[in-house]
């Protein structure tokens, strides 16, 4: 059975603590988009971590953490992310790299920079880990895959090929050093050496996998706002974050992803460019959110950048769910709220004078105003340690019972704390 653990909004949503969590009963944990670019941040008995390649299953000895072909996997990485959690002491998990896994090259991270130097002001935002590079490269047929590491002719042949058209646009476009097809190819040399002890026939793994019962968990990255087909396009990661995905990049059939946990923040929050509804204008507000958010504050795993702040978004939660083909949703980080007097909800867009609660395209995302409907607060009561939903106060209940009349969705986990332990499971009256 495959489940896909995947963000209704803009990322942070607080997959890697869910992921962590559900990894306790399932035997394969799979990345299957993304690279490096963003992180999760787990906390648990071993400490607290931020895991940007490597699936958020590695803390248990049970599971097998895989990284999907879909994932623009950076070698270095991956291996110092590996040497950092058994430092702090996980045991040696256990890692499957899939051969059809392509490769962030040096130039990729080169060639992100400078392309955000040329753009100045009217730059993404990118993390500038060569993700949009990687894909554009990936689709443009000329990414390297793990498994052309371990053939050499392939291999040379291909370097000399791409350096000369890399060379092309450093000089030109860039006035910028050229690459080295010697060098490149020794870097390459180390990488296979690196990666040569997991890499793996994922598909082939995975389908003997299924037939023998396992439990499967398909972990994404960012969410569903971020989709370069149903996101805030251009604003938006080069591969796809929805569920549905996942059957392509872990190489496994559509069919089998039977439930798909699509993580929603009680509030929102955003990094880099683009629309942003419900942003929370006043700076001192924002702050005031952001510094008792998440587990330590709203600041990015990778970048630290301090993320823009939000209130909840209805309506862009409702449709985050629905492209990921919502079963259940888990509700999180409702815990930091409990400072509000009341709290803003969005539960409508004005556009052009007219209300409406369906997401709408970019162009006019841009022109949307948030329509809020005011929730009294929970002040003073601290909902950690609750594992009840009847034991949480009345308001508060009533927060996460409007939400989910709002979205549509069934809330069936509420997260009130960072910690694996810090979860309420909750009947759904939407839960069919
Ligand atoms: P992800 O990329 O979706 O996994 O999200 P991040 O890891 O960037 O952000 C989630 C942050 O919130 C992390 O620091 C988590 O430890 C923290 N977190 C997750 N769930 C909860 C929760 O219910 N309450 C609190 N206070 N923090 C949480």
């Amino acid at each position: 059975m495959v489940k896909a653990i995947v963000g209704a909004n803009w990322g942070d949503e607080g997959k890697g603590k869910i992921t962590d969590m559900l990894a306790e009963k399932a035997d394969i944990i799979i990345r299957f988009q993304g690279g490096a670019n963003a992180g999760h941040t787990i906390v648990n008995n071993y400490g607290k971590f931020a895991l940007h390649t490597l699936p958020s299953g590695v803390f248990y000895d049970h599971t097998t953490s895989i990284i999907g072909n879909g994932v623009a996997l950076d070698i270095p990485k991956l291996m110092k992310e590996i040497g950092e959690i058994t430092e702090q002491g996980v045991p040696m998990p256990k890692i499957l790299v899939s051969d059809r896994c392509q490769i962030v090259m040096p130039y990729h991270v080169l060639f992100d920079q400078y392309e955000e130097e040329r753009l100045a002001g009217k730059s993404f935002g990118s993390t500038k880990s060569g993700i949009a590079p990687f894909y554009s490269d990936k689709y443009a047929k000329i990414g390297f895959q793990v498994s052309e590491l371990f053939d050499e002719e392939i291999l040379k042949e291909k370097v000399e090929r791409v350096c000369g058209l890399k060379n092309v646009m450093l000089e030109h476009l860039y006035h910028k050093p050229a690459l080295d097809p010697a060098e490149l190819l020794n870097t390459l040399h180390t990488y296979r050496d690196m990666v040569a002890p997991y890499v793996c026939d994922v598909s082939l793994f995975l389908d003997k996998a299924l037939k023998e019962g396992k439990q499967i968990l398909l972990e994404g990255q960012l969410g569903t706002l971020k989709d370069p087909d149903h996101g805030i396009y251009p604003m938006v990661t080069s591969s796809s974050t929805l569920a549905a995905y996942g059957a392509i990049g872990a190489g496994l059939p559509p069919y089998e992803i039977k439930e798909v946990v699509t993580v929603c923040k009680a509030y929102s929050s955003a990094v880099g460019a683009g629309a942003f509804v419900t942003e929370i204008l006043d700076e001192k507000e924002a702050q005031e959110l952001r510094e008792r958010g998440g587990d330590g504050g709203e600041y990015g795993a990778t970048t630290h950048r301090p993320r823009r702040m939000g209130w909840f978004d209805c309506v862009a939660s409702k449709y985050g769910c629905r492209l990921q083909g919502t079963t259940d949703v888990a509700f999180t980080v409702l815990d930091v709220l409990g400072y509000l007097d009341e709290i803003p909800v969005c539960t409508a867009y004005e556009i052009d004078g007219e209300q409406t609660t369906d997401f709408p395209v970019t162009a006019k995302l841009e022109r949307s105003k948030p329509v809020y409907t005011r929730l009294p607060g929970w002040k003073g009561e601290n909902i950690r340690g609750i594992r009840e939903f009847d034991k949480l106060p009345e308001n508060c209940k009533k927060y996460v019972e409007f939400i989910e009349q709002q979205i549509g969705y069934p809330i069936t986990m509420v997260s009130n704390g960072p910690g694996r332990e810090d979860i309420i499971y909750r009947e759904s009256p939407l839960k069919k």
